[in-house]
């Protein structure tokens, strides 16, 4: 609602000027003294603040992951949301810090933050940015935005688009995933084609776009650019879910570059942003169609994607780091750390193997490490190392699949005998182990590098 009952915001606004006259008027506002460089800080700083003291509630044991009685974790897994998907940097942290010193219209930051964006990424001309929610969140406004436009009794009845003119989305097969319920959620109607002539077929008066899920360009029959060429043919919106496909940095500018009108990437995975936030790139029009779809508005379906004012300085700052980073060096980095964990346990006859990794991957682009046990000096198995390490107290390392897949609600028509065994495990080679090192935080190869001394050092001699 808005609040209509006097206290809305231009009437709040001159209040306060009425009130206070000189002091709030903004050519006599002291800025100076606003901004003015804070006294140096102590030397006991973290992310550039001060240690703020918590001596009562929450907090004041120095271990909030015991005071809730959970099991903090090591992160070998991945970018993955249910454990926590990244970790932000010091500087990211320190934005989001500086987020929240001021109030601002977030309408006007999400419009400044769209231009950054797109600037950083190298978006066409005409092209923009929005800071969504997550990447899943810039589903839902995008296909509200490019539905309802900039309609007003649209944006408000959208679920119901029965009314709409256009209200059908076309996407391959092969490209459903879990994540076209966002679509769904929009009231858009899914229409499933599989090869390019049925694509076309497909196209009526009420289709609006067709999606595009990059990551599984392999297992569809239509390539991007072509999806991208059907379209413009045909005057409809394309849409690429890009979210877990960077790096490589490139793809920041090269979907949009091929024509798509809308990407969205995660600000949470590889980004290492505000982990409940995402970028969403696009035409300039189609992304206020977006923003209108969307917190701060109200009595719209987006206003349960809010965005708050640190969570897009955070993802910024993220976003501005990710770009700028020479990948050369985060590739040495993450060699580095599976040279300390090679260095511990070369002493058990524990060997590396080749380091895995394919840069050409359509996503999660991160080289893969594992380990060979001589099982003719130890008798442990590959699948029991890593057991042991997501066993590890009080710090979890990795989760060995137990509860990285979420949870799960009942399905009475699936037995619970008839679950299938994940395919990971089924292949595992017994006398290997092995893990991704990109979202361990400082220190932590060598926490793994220890424990995994302890593990071969109990494990039964061959
Ligand atoms: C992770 C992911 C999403 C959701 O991204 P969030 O930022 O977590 O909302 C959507 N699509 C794909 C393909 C993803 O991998």
């Amino acid at each position: 609602m808005n609040m209509k009952s006097g206290w809305n915001r231009r009437s709040f606004l001159s209040a306060l000027g009425a009130a206070s006259g000189s002091l709030l008027a903004p050519a006599r506002l002291n800025a100076s003294g606003l901004f003015a460089k804070k006294p140096k800080l102590p030397a006991s700083s973290v992310d550039g603040n001060p240690i703020v003291p918590i001596t009562t509630g929450l907090g004041s044991t120095g271990d909030i992951y015991a005071e809730l009685g959970i099991t903090p974790l090591i992160n070998i897994n991945g970018t993955i949301t249910v454990m926590g998907g990244s970790v932000m940097k010091p500087e990211v942290m320190e934005l989001i810090r500086r987020g929240n010193e001021h109030f601002v219209l977030i309408d006007e930051l999400e419009i400044a933050a769209g231009k950054f964006i797109a600037k950083l990424c190298k978006s066409p001309v005409g092209y923009t940015g929005l800071v969504t929610g997550g990447a899943a969140a810039a589903l839902v406004v995008g296909y509200a935005g490019m539905m309802t436009e900039d309609l007003e009794p649209r944006m408000r009845a959208i679920p119901d688009v029965s009314n709409f003119p256009r209200n059908e989305v076309i996407i391959q097969k092969s490209h459903r995933y879990p994540f076209d319920h966002q679509i769904r959620q929009t009231g858009a109607k899914l229409v499933e084609v599989e090869t390019r002539e049925e694509m076309i077929a497909a196209i009526n008066p009420r289709t609006v776009a067709i999606h595009f899920t990059n990551i599984l360009s392999d297992k569809g029959k239509v390539s991007g650019p072509e999806t991208v060429a059907i379209a413009k043919a045909h005057n409809l919106y394309t849409f690429n879910d890009a979210s877990a496909d960077v790096p490589p940095v490139e793809r920041l500018w090269k979907y949009p570059e091929i024509g798509f009108d809308l990407v969205t990437f995660s600000g949470g995975k590889d980004i290492c942003g505000p982990q409940a936030s995402g970028i969403l790139i696009g035409k300039e029009e189609l992304i206020r169609y977006s923003l209108l779809n969307m917190s701060p508005q109200e009595d719209r379906i987006g206003r349960c994607c809010k965005v708050g004012k640190e969570t897009i300085f955070g993802l910024l700052k993220a976003l501005e780091i990710f770009v700028n980073q020479d990948y050369a060096d985060t590739l040495r980095m993450y060699d580095e750390r599976a040279q300390v964990i090679t260095d511990a346990v070369k002493e058990f006859g524990v060997a590396a193997l080749p380091r895995q990794f394919n840069p050409e991957a359509l996503g999660n682009v991160t080289p893969y490490y594992s380990w060979h046990i001589d099982p003719s000096k130890l008798r442990i198995t590959g699948p029991e190392v890593m057991q042991q390490l997501a066993d590890t107290r009080p710090m979890g390392i990795g989760s060995m699949g137990a509860g990285v897949g979420g949870m799960r609600g009942r399905n009475p028509d699936e037995p619970a005998a008839e679950r299938r065994p994940s395919r990971k495990s089924e292949l595992a080679d017994p006398t290997t182990f092995g893990f991704a090192v990109w979202q361990l935080k400082e220190g932590e190869d060598k926490v793994i590098a220890d424990r995994l001394i302890e593990i071969f050092s109990a494990a039964p001699k061959a």
